[in-house]
């Protein structure tokens, strides 16, 4: 294993001057950072999730240009020599104005995927002119060089073997001379066309990309210092959690921390990397670290809160004592690559979520073609304005007398679903949307507080 440490900088963590040159301090305090990731710009990817939607009003995509040009130039105007940077910044800003146009007369994945990109790409220009002129002997490295993809526009699958081969020929030889800096988020596909990991995707690439080189650690850092009982902005009293492990983290994650994206430590995890979430902001407050082996594991340790979720009920009478109907429905949906997160059955209907949603944004959607199909099954319904809370800790389903504790403290909530004794890391439920944060604000009093 190498000695060399991955650093991931998120959006607020890059996003003017005076937050870059904190991440650059950040560097230069550890000599075994040999690999930055760097999201976009804090805001960009939103601007240009918007301009790839398709923006026909010529005056508000101009609008948005001229937005994402000041976000770019705020930081372009504090470099002591910007002319390389800013040719770089611009040649990419031509590209989103082009594929702005496009995208407004068609839109499409792949289209929103190569607009979206440009983002990081435009950040780890502004970042690697920032660390060389502090200094440091930085590189930029185009992330989709190596971190190839499948297709799946908006939600691409790494093809890690690949990844792994291509990081070995042209990454590694680099990071041995440079500190390299490239871009979280994005990747290609074999035919070299951009894709996106989602939104929120970066983690996920440093973790990625942790993995490919081997590194010995892998740092998130972010605009908090650390993971907290649940989202500082959700609950006040929220608490930073010195140490946890890989599967309550993973947990957290899964059920919409947004702390880190789902997938961040399943590539942490297979290679056994510790990973620190820390504030760039303030580093001298410390962090999580999340490990494999702990030294507290308490029945309660977070709360989590993933909103835009979509639950589809489907009811059928055929179902009552027979066999292969969940089958066939479950055919249905993979064959619309349709993956379900949640399942609660009872004699003739079942629930279930569908999983989260791409880089465009929104719920997801049960499409048209898959619900006449399901249609011609059972009858189908789909609801909309949930969030899911997620009690994560240890032992949950080997253990007594909680749930009295739980459920009376939200007495007053109408549960729309509960799932409970598949994993022992959580017990979680759908509420309403207008009352999810008083579902987690007030379990959060009861359970951690007291
Ligand atoms: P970045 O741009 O650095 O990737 P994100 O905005 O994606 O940052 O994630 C950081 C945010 O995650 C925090 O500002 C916080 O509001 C939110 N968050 C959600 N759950 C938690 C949690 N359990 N602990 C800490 N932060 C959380
Ligand atoms: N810039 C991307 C986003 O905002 C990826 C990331 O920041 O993780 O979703
Ligand atoms: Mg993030």
């Amino acid at each position: 294993m190498s000695s060399f440490n991955v650093a991931k900088f998120g959006g607020t963590s890059v996003a003017n001057f005076e937050a870059m040159s904190r991440c650059a301090a950040i560097i230069e305090n550890n000599p075994n950072t040999k690999l930055v990731v760097s999201s976009a710009c804090s805001g960009v990817t939103n601007l240009l999730v918007e301009l790839a939607n398709g923006v026909q009003d010529q005056v508000r995509r101009s609008e948005l240009l001229t937005q994402l040009a000041q976000i770019h130039d705020s930081v372009l105007e504090q470099l002591e020599d910007a002319t390389q940077a800013a040719s770089d910044v611009y040649e990419i800003l031509d590209t989103v104005t082009s594929l702005a146009e496009a995208a407004s007369i068609q839109a499409s994945k792949k289209l929103t995927d190569h607009l979206v990109a440009c983002g990081e790409l435009m950040s780890t220009h502004l970042l690697t002119q920032l660390m060389k002129e502090r200094g440091i002997n930085a590189a930029r490295f185009d992330i989709r060089d190596i971190l190839r993809t499948d297709s799946n526009f908006g939600r691409a699958e790494p093809e890690l073997e690949q990844i792994k081969a291509l990081a070995k020929q042209s990454l590694v030889p680099l990071c041995q001379d440079f500190v390299v800096v490239t871009q979280g988020f994005i990747g290609s596909d074999a035919e070299g066309n951009t894709t996106t990991l989602g939104r929120g995707g970066s983690d996920y690439s440093a973790a990625l990309i942790a993995e490919a080189v081997e590194a010995s650690g892998l740092e998130i850092w972010t605009d908090v210092p650390g993971i907290y009982t649940t989202d500082p902005r959700i609950a006040q009293k929220a608490s930073p959690i010195a140490e946890i492990s890989f599967s309550e983290a993973s947990e957290m994650a899964n059920f919409g921390a947004k702390i880190l994206h789902p997938s961040t430590l399943i590539p942490a995890l297979r290679h056994d990397i510790p990973v620190f979430v820390g504030s760039s902001k303030e580093p001298e407050k410390g962090g999580t670290w999340i490990r494999h082996q702990v030294e507290s594991s308490p029945l309660f340790r977070a709360l989590a809160l993933r909103c835009n979720q979509t639950m589809v009920t489907l009811r059928s009478a055929k179902m009552f004592h027979a066999y292969g109907f969940l089958a066939k429905v479950f055919e249905i949906l993979a064959k619309h690559k349709i993956s379900v997160d949640l399942i609660t059955t009872s004699e003739i209907s079942v629930s279930l979520t569908l999983d989260q949603t791409d880089t465009s944004g929104g719920a997801p959607q049960l499409p048209a073609e898959a619900r006449a199909e399901l249609e011609e099954l059972c009858s189908v319904e789909v609801e909309h304005n949930l969030c899911l809370v997620a009690l994560i800790g240890n032992n949950m389903s080997g253990s007594k007398g909680y749930a009295k504790q739980v459920f009376s403290t939200l007495e007053d909530f109408n549960l729309r679903m509960i799932c409970y004794g598949a994993s022992p890391h959580n017990l979680c439920f759908l509420v309403n949307e207008s009352v999810a944060k008083q579902a987690i604000q007030k379990l959060h009093t009861e359970l951690f507080e007291k």
